[in-house]
């Protein structure tokens, strides 16, 4: 029997396995040399293993055997490695002419015993306007193409190169681009990408980086085109946006024009980023409150674990109320203005997993002293918060949920009774005699901890809730904010 004649599914787990093994006997890393050499100067130039190969690189080496054998086998290999394609801007120029850009014959290279290490200059843009260039002569393969990354690209010119690129991949379901393409390009462009070719993108993630100075002056970069007000994200299933930038960065304002028809997301994702604040998060909330099942909204900065004020809301709504209103929303890790018990009370929540909520004040506490009213709404909240976490435990189809809450400096467990803190001072206070409960504490003061505006801490301890909710009674501790 002819290898084609048998069910596709086996011929293509066998060409599966063959590309596996082609990957596993290939190059998978690419080379580098230690140090530029400079004119008039001797030295030894040490080779070293730069990086791996990416994965769709690898796969694409691998499938090029295969690619030659038949049509059929020509079209299998496309679908496996273009699943997901990559493009990323070169960094410096390759200091290696002996180099080849063909990785099959890496092996002859690793017998150059003295490189002489040549500088060859790269285009950065290369394997963007080769990308653009192949998928235009070749559209056929542009459309085994699922998922896309630009990264490294944002002046106006690219990011039309972007989707010049983008305009053949008619089976792309997911994107990452660049924040000034919600600048660079029209609404036109954008509705072309998100509903205008085959199938309707379901995934936008859009990054931002801080631009070179040069780039962030070039007056070619320095428009908006405003695109946002007439596209249609209705569509859309998942919503991404991260990094910080100086230039032209992601606004609120932008937030309210993609609110106005982004009422399908299923999951929205804003990471260390603090151009927006919760008025912008609250309106893709509501807008797509129905469907909400993730919600990640961490401010953190790039540079470490500071968070940035969340930000007042604008009107006085009290935000628990809407969280609690969606009826799907599962996965939750946020930082609100305030927190209190509502945000737990509601019955039938499907909260599971992890559930991080990082609060500056208590609702209705927003003075931020640390009076014993706001005591009682901290403990209202904290079991409240258990008594989720029990129901979820024992309903029909018991989840596990996991609460952490951040708040006054301080990481409360509520599933555990246990708080986590720098209490020295109250310590040392009371002289001693209080806490009778202290522990060292596996949490912060770096890492997951969440703080607002604290960078510097002692290393932390985990006491017992009831015992930290008498020490604030007696005015050991205090969780003014
Ligand atoms: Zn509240």
């Amino acid at each position: 029997m002819h290898i084609n004649e048998l069910p596709y599914e086996v011929l293509s787990k066998i060409l599966e396995e063959t590309a596996q093994a082609n990957i596993r006997d290939g190059p998978t890393y690419t080379f580098g040399l230690s140090h530029p050499p400079l004119p008039l100067q001797k030295g030894v130039l040490q080779r070293y293993v730069r990086g791996p190969v990416p994965p769709e690189m690898l796969r694409w080496d691998a499938t090029s055997a295969i690619r030659l054998v038949c049509w059929r086998w020509h079209e299998w290999a496309l679908g496996y490695a273009l699943k997901d394609v990559y493009i990323k801007r070169w960094k410096g120029g390759e200091r290696w002419a002996e180099l080849s850009n063909r990785r099959e014959s890496y092996r002859l290279y690793e017998l150059i015993d003295k490189p002489t290490g040549t500088a060859v200059y790269r285009d950065p843009f290369a394997s963007l306007a080769h990308t653009v260039k192949t998928f235009t002569q070749f559209p056929a393969v542009a459309a085994k193409i699922k998922r896309m990354w630009f990264h490294g690209f944002y002046t106006a010119e690219t990011d039309r190169m972007v989707f010049e690129s983008l305009k053949n991949c008619i089976s792309l379901t997911s994107v990452t681009l660049p924040w000034t393409t919600l600048r660079h390009m029209d609404a036109g462009a954008w509705r072309t990408l998100l509903v205008g070719t085959g199938c309707p993108l379901q995934t936008l993630e859009l990054h931002a980086v801080d631009p070179t100075k040069q780039q962030a002056e070039d007056k070619n970069n320095m428009f908006d085109l405003e695109p946002l007000q007439s596209v249609n994200f209705g569509q859309l299933r998942r919503l991404k946006i991260f990094g910080d930038t100086t230039l032209m960065p992601i606004t609120d304002n932008d937030l309210y024009a993609i609110a106005r028809t982004a009422t399908q997301l299923e999951e929205f994702h804003l990471t260390c980023i603090s151009s927006i604040t919760i008025d912008g998060v609250v309106a893709v909330v509501k807008a797509s409150r129905k469907t909400l099942r993730v919600l990640e909204h961490s401010p953190r900065s790039q540079d470490g674990f500071w968070h940035p004020h969340p930000g007042s809301p604008s009107d006085s709504e009290h935000l628990c109320e809407l969280l609690r209103s969606c009826p799907k929303l599962e996965t939750l890790s946020i930082s609100l203005p305030s927190v209190c018990a509502d945000l737990f009370s509601d019955q039938n929540m499907k909260f599971a997993g992890d559930l991080q909520v990082r609060a500056l004040h208590l609702c209705g506490h927003e003075h931020g002293r640390s009076t014993l009213e706001a005591t009682d709404a901290l403990q209202k909240t904290l079991r409240q918060a258990r008594a989720l976490i029990r129901r979820r435990a024992t309903s029909v189809i018991p989840r596990e949920l996991y609460i952490e809450l951040f708040f006054a400096g301080c990481i409360f467990e509520p599933s555990y009774s246990s708080v986590h803190g720098d209490f020295s001072w109250a310590q040392l206070q009371s002289g001693g005699s209080w806490p009778e409960t202290v522990e060292p504490s596996g949490k912060g003061p770096y890492g997951s901890t969440g703080l607002y505006e604290k960078e510097e801490e002692g290393p932390f301890q985990r006491i017992d809730e009831g015992e930290f909710l008498a020490g604030v009674r007696r005015h050991l501790l205090s969780i003014s904010t």
